[in-house]
């Protein structure tokens, strides 16, 4: 068996999701953001995945996206939080792409590299493709917070087959990992 660990999503999942984030000072945490971190990390590890299509559409460079997940980990370091790695996809959406949710990839990249167990993980996110990039990985369960883009990908699941862990915010995500899944 491997370690548990937590996928998050980086817009509008941890930070706001101002449309493309190309800047630092754009950087502004959800306030429930640092005590839910801590709490997940004191038992699982921290990864974020990320889609940065901004950059192969042009808006911001990679070294732009760099310098917000620098500012990003400085912010969340003072909080106690550490992420063990950043995995993210530049391309812009029609481009082919190794990692771009909804593919699994980054998710196989980092159970090869870090010894991980994906059955006892979680991915965390506001969009569709973040709950099918867990899906398509295996993990234990994939959760959507109603920030960012959450509450309108929530109107669009309506009736969909496949149930799916709906949650108000990151702090209410960390309540529901830490506690199990309700039965
Ligand atoms: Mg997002």
């Amino acid at each position: 068996m491997g370690t548990p660990a937590i996928f998050l999503d980086r817009d509008g999942t941890l930070i706001e999701d101002v449309g493309h984030v190309g800047d630092p000072a754009q950087v502004a945490f959800f306030p429930e953001t640092f005590d839910a971190l801590r709490r997940l990390g004191g038992q699982f590890l921290l990864f974020i995945v990320t889609n940065q299509s901004g950059i192969g559409r042009g808006y911001y460079t990679l070294e732009d996206m760099h310098r917000v997940n620098e500012r990003l980990c400085a912010e969340l370091a003072e909080h106690g939080v550490r992420f063990e790695k950043i995995y993210f996809a530049p391309e812009a959406p029609e481009e082919p792409s190794r990692g771009r949710k909804p593919s699994p990839q980054f998710l196989f990249d980092a159970r090869d590299e870090f010894g991980l167990d994906l059955s006892q993980s979680y991915m965390i996110g506001d969009k569709l493709a973040d709950l099918e990039c867990g899906w398509n990985a295996g993990v234990r369960q994939s959760i959507l917070v109603r920030t960012g883009y959450g509450a309108e990908v929530e109107r669009t699941l309506t009736g969909k087959l496949r149930h799916v862990e709906v949650v108000d915010d990151l702090h209410s995500a960390a309540g529901r990992v830490l506690s199990g899944p309700e039965t």
